[in-house]
């Protein structure tokens, strides 16, 4: 059996200290018998003996095998979403555990419902996580940059280049690229409409939502520019995306104020109110029950009767006070019970319950209302106003629609489709395209599609690394090489022949028409931004740091330690990780 005593370099770390300690109590003079016996007590450990510093099971990977298992992995995960890349791309079918089905062409869902276990495969669905988060578009185009940028890594590795130099070329090749995107993107007006429609339907492209590309994006640009601030900034969060099963993508509406999926509180309520006064309110229409328990001792009926009396007058004067600030329709945060109900029908009111916080702060910006905290401190100048406000069967299910609003801050899109799996696609779709509209109208820079940007980028990295020469150079001709790996892709998936395209789309490059992308329908380069083929600069940047962080980051890494807890049921390591099976558990170090 094993026994387990500290590392060496753990032990040598003690018997220094020992050993500072005796020199030091002895005034700098050393007493040797003491040392002997310590090394006496330190080689009878040593004594060949393994040393064990790892807990039983845990697994390790070193060297090359480590980089060669992660590499392998993170390429696995660019080849599963490669082919959904561009519009020719094909979906693909999600089953989960509990076979509910997802069918997607969008990278990020792909990789999200995959439930991908490695490690090192995990670090690039975070790359495609990132993108979604920061831009909405280009998750698959991170991926698979990250993947090839592994892949040509791979390949310099094995001519005997350092990781580390690799590193290094990498990253000073992605902040050479941020700069040079940044060079030949073309800046656009947030008011240029066309454009953004232009932005909106590159990023429906290949997407189911395509079969109505032109509506829905006529209904994306409307819905950002009701929701664009004074000072330029976007947040699609104002935007309620709302789905409803049935009808077809055509019939996919914008409304210029809200719906939210809830009904009136009381069917005696008018079923619409025209010209509506709003208030807003995040308080209880209700009797409140009292947080201490209090007993209450009635001796007689109509001793009952008062104090049943008294909780209605109580509902009864807070719905007064709703009513005196002559709103007709009431939205409320919190319940509103029964007598309520009946006291604000009575008056005419369009009352709805229990609507979600962030529905109310989404009514205040349409209708211009600021939401009140207490019934008490209702005044008039806090309700809002619509032109309409009414209940509206859709699909069987109720909804209000409140429309006409005077210049709304938020608006809804109702996404119509014939079943549950074309909704939810279509509202992936819809997310991506209101988010590259959005970044567009912040951030004002646009590049060409269809392989036009990363193909300039790739001539004009290697430029660069021919006056970096040395080892970096390498490097950086490895980075500018995986650029080319989306028009490659997008050729591939065209069922093109991807070298005669990549031939083609070089010779325009070269010959300095810079905005040549690849026109997957006829096979050959035209200019991207005559076909209106363009996607937001910030898709472009962020897609390449973050896939060339990743990149690094995965690089970087030499060893592999992975404990048995989070090795998985099996106890071996995560698959994939290379065959460490037969290690025994207490390992030399
Ligand atoms: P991602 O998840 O990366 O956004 P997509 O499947 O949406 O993946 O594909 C995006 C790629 O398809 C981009 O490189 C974009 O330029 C390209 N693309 C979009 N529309 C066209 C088009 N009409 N012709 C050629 N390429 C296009
Ligand atoms: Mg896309």
């Amino acid at each position: 059996m094993l026994t387990r005593v500290p590392a060496v370099d753990e032990s040598n770390g003690i018997a220094k200290k020992i050993l500072t300690g005796i020199t030091r109590r002895q005034n700098g003079l050393t007493n040797p018998s003491r040392i002997r016996i310590y090394e006496a007590h330190m080689s009878q450990q040593l004594g060949g003996q393994p040393i064990i510093i790892l807990k039983e099971g845990t697994t390790r990977n070193r060297g090359q095998e480590a980089q060669n298992s992660n590499i392998a992995a993170a390429k696995a995960v660019a080849a599963a979403v490669r082919s959904t890349l561009g519009p020719k791309g094909m979906d693909k079918m999600l089953i989960d555990g509990i076979g509910d089905i997802t069918i997607t062409n969008d990278g990020v869902t792909i990789l999200k419902e995959m439930d991908i276990e490695h490690p090192a495969a995990k670090m690039i669905v975070e790359v495609a996580k990132t993108q979604d988060a920061e831009v909405g578009d280009g998750t698959t185009t991170s991926v698979v940059i990250a993947g090839e940028l592994l892949k040509n890594a791979e390949g310099l590795l094995a001519q005997s280049v350092h990781p580390t130099v690799i590193a290094e070329g990498y990253r000073m090749a992605a902040s050479k690229a941020l700069a040079l995107l940044d060079g030949f993107a073309i800046t656009v007006k947030p008011t240029d409409t066309a454009m953004l429609k232009k932005i909106a339907e590159t990023a429906l492209t290949g997407k189911n939502a395509e079969v109505a590309k032109d509506h829905l994006c006529s209904i994306i640009v409307k819905a950002i520019t009701f929701v664009t601030d004074a000072d330029g900034k976007v947040d699609i969060s104002h935007i309620n995306v709302e789905k409803k099963v049935g009808g077809s993508v055509d019939d996919s509406a914008l409304i210029e104020g809200m719906a939210i999926n809830k009904e009136r509180a009381h069917p005696n309520m008018p079923k619409s109110v025209k010209d509506a006064k709003i208030l807003l309110l995040n308080a209880a229409l209700e009797y409140k029950k009292t947080e201490v328990s209090a007993k209450i001792n009635i001796t007689t009926p109509g001793q009952a009767q008062a104090f049943l009396d008294g909780e209605e007058q109580m509902v009864h004067a807070m719905v007064d006070k709703v009513i005196k600030s002559r709103a007709n329709v009431l939205f409320c945060s919190k319940g509103i019970d029964d007598v309520a109900q009946h006291y604000l029908a009575q008056a005419g009111i369009f009352a709805v319950r229990r609507v979600k916080k962030s529905d109310i702060e989404n009514l205040a910006r349409a209708t211009g209302a600021s939401p009140v905290n207490s019934i008490d401190a209702i005044t008039a100048k806090d309700l809002g106003t619509a032109g309409l406000v009414e209940e509206k069967k859709v699909s069987g299910d109720e909804m209000i629609y409140i429309s006409k609003c005077k210049n709304p801050k938020a608006v809804s899109i109702i996404v119509r489709g014939g079943t549950e799996h074309v909704v939810e696609e279509l509202e992936r779709a819809i997310h991506d395209a209101l988010m590259v509209v959005s970044v567009v109208v912040e951030g004002k820079k646009i590049v060409a599609g269809g392989g036009a940007a990363e193909t300039e980028l790739s001539l004009r990295l290697r430029e660069y690394a021919s006056s970096v020469g040395g080892r970096g150079q390498l490097a950086i001709e490895a980075f500018a090489g995986a650029m080319e790996v989306i028009p490659k892709t997008l050729a591939e998936n065209a069922g093109l022949d991807a070298i005669d395209m990549l031939v083609n789309l070089r010779a325009a490059h070269e010959a300095g028409k810079k905005n040549f992308g690849l026109n997957v329908f006829e096979g050959k380069p035209v200019d991207m931004l005559k076909a209106g083929v363009v996607e937001p600069l910030r898709v472009k940047t962020q897609a390449i740091s973050s896939a060339a962080e990743a990149s690094v980051m995965i690089l970087r890494i030499d060893d592999i330690i992975a404990s048995s807890k989070a090795a998985g049921p099996e106890g071996g390591m995560p698959p994939g990780m290379g065959g460490m099976g037969g290690m025994p558990p207490g390992m030399d170090f």
